[in-house]
């Protein structure tokens, strides 16, 4: 992958106006009311790859400034408790509607449990969770799997250890940011380095030797030097995958940022040099990239994945097979299938409630029109495979690509110019520089892009 610097500074400014994160297709804003019942379910669940399995569990002890997730914070642990049950109850009730339609789901090959934070549930109560995705869809016990959970450093020991481990996780993703004492202090997150060395220790004294890790830069007191510092530090823990989170401030959306003044926050140069610095650094060491803000290491299972076309993108990330199902549970969740997407109510109170009246908790959604599905595949691949293979996609959708895309090929080439992509009777391939910018390209064929950027 390149450097930033291949990429001109106008090009870069105008890129910044784009977002800079896709979020699931269709867009969100676009979902109304969806039929769902256990026979609406049965329909959407046209799989023909192995569904995976995502779970939210939103409580956190404490709110960092800098947050953007639906979390509930709290320190009444009756709360969770509580959703630990209704979760269940959720899953149940897609189990039932499987078992009403007769339809068989294949033991999930992927689970991620994020938060919040998951580990925030107690052990009996976490197991429970798992023990009810177990009874629904089953789970796979091959060392193939990926049974991925978001871990806090700070309340991880040998008994939470030891619990995943037994439930069947066998990847940890941390969160992480910077070890300087402003930035922590800025963004209300504090740990230190010798605490998370000491989580992976244990983890891999365990047995669970796939350690992930989300870092965020671009943050409020960050520097080019304590993000580079705190990027080496991180790298000792030998992490196989890593993936690079910008920072994005928004105070009117996310109430807790307000907390954030604005003029801490590092400038845009500054942001761009950690990015090269991330870039060049992880290179160096044997990283490569996966899509644009991810970087894995030879022995991460996404590097072979890669390397055989097969990885798959989700809100989640990047994930080593294709799996054209996700079920999500859990406040405001978010699910796809082939044929459909829908998200979980957003609050707390309207979840638990939703649960216990219907025994699912959506509240919106969308089934998908062939056009629909064209543009997700489309977007799909720009992301995993950074090509196109038009005969490939005449043969999927019975259409031309070029005559399909016309306007947006054409929005792209007055954008762009020829930097980002090569574009040819046989394909549409990203260039290098084109897949830094992998996720805004992606926009331009998800078909809102005008409305979002006029
Ligand atoms: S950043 Fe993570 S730990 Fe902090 S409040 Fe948000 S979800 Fe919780």
């Amino acid at each position: 992958m390149p450097a930033h610097t291949s990429t001109n500074s106008d090009l870069l400014t105008r890129l910044e106006s784009f977002q800079s994160r896709l979020s699931p297709y269709p867009p969100i804003e676009t979902f109304s009311e969806l039929d769902f019942s256990h026979e609406a379910l049965s329909e959407y669940l046209n799989f023909s790859q192995t569904p995976a399995i995502n779970i939210h569990i939103p409580f956190c002890k404490e709110l960092c400034n800098f947050c953007n997730c639906n979390i509930v914070v709290t320190r009444q642990y009756g709360l969770a408790a509580q959703y630990a049950e209704f979760l269940r109850q959720e899953i149940q009730w897609y189990r039932d509607a499987l078992k009403a339609q007769n339809k068989e789901f294949p033991a999930p090959n992927q689970i991620y449990v994020g938060g919040g934070t998951p580990t925030f549930l107690l052990a009996d109560d976490l197991r429970r969770v798992m023990l009810a995705v177990e009874g629904a869809f089953g789970t796979n016990k091959s060392i193939d799997r990926d049974y991925c959970i978001e871990v806090d450093p700070r309340n991880v020991d040998h008994e939470i250890i030891s619990l995943l481990k037994s439930l069947g996780f066998n990847r940890l993703h941390f969160g992480f940011e910077d070890f300087s004492n402003d930035v922590q202090q800025a963004i209300n997150r504090k740990y230190s380095f010798e605490r998370i060395k000491q989580s992976a220790s244990i983890a891999r004294a365990q047995g669970i030797h796939s350690i992930s890790i989300d870092m965020t830069y671009g943050l409020p007191e960050q520097s080019v030097i304590t993000f580079s510092n705190s990027l080496k530090q991180i790298l000792r823990l030998a992490p196989s995958r890593i993936v690079l989170q910008r920072y994005s401030h928004n105070p009117k959306i996310f109430k807790s940022q307000q907390s954030i003044d604005s003029d801490t926050l590092p400038s845009e140069k500054a942001i761009q040099d950690m990015q090269e610095f991330a870039v060049s650094h992880l290179k160096e060491i044997g990283f490569h990239a996966v899509g644009s803000n991810c970087f894995v290491h030879n022995e991460d299972p996404l590097s072979d994945a890669t390397k055989k076309g097969r990885i798959h993108w989700t809100y989640r990330g990047y994930s080593k097979e294709p799996s054209d199902t996700v079920l999500g549970f859990g406040l405001s969740a978010v699910s796809t299938t082939p044929s459909a997407i829908w998200q979980n109510q957003l609050s707390l109170r309207n979840y638990t409630k939703q649960v216990r009246t219907q025994g699912h908790a959506v509240y919106r959604g969308t089934a998908l029109s062939l056009d629909d599905q064209i543009r997700r595949d489309i977007t799909l691949k720009l992301l995993c495979n950074e090509e196109i293979d038009k005969e490939a996609f005449q043969a999927r959708w019975k259409q031309n690509f070029d005559t399909y895309f016309a306007n947006e090929l054409e929005t792209i080439q007055e954008t762009f110019g020829k930097q980002l992509l090569i574009n040819n009777d046989h394909e549409l391939k990203l260039t290098t520089s084109g897949q830094w910018v992998a996720n805004q390209l992606a926009t331009v064929f998800q078909g809102h892009w005008q409305t979002h950027n006029t």
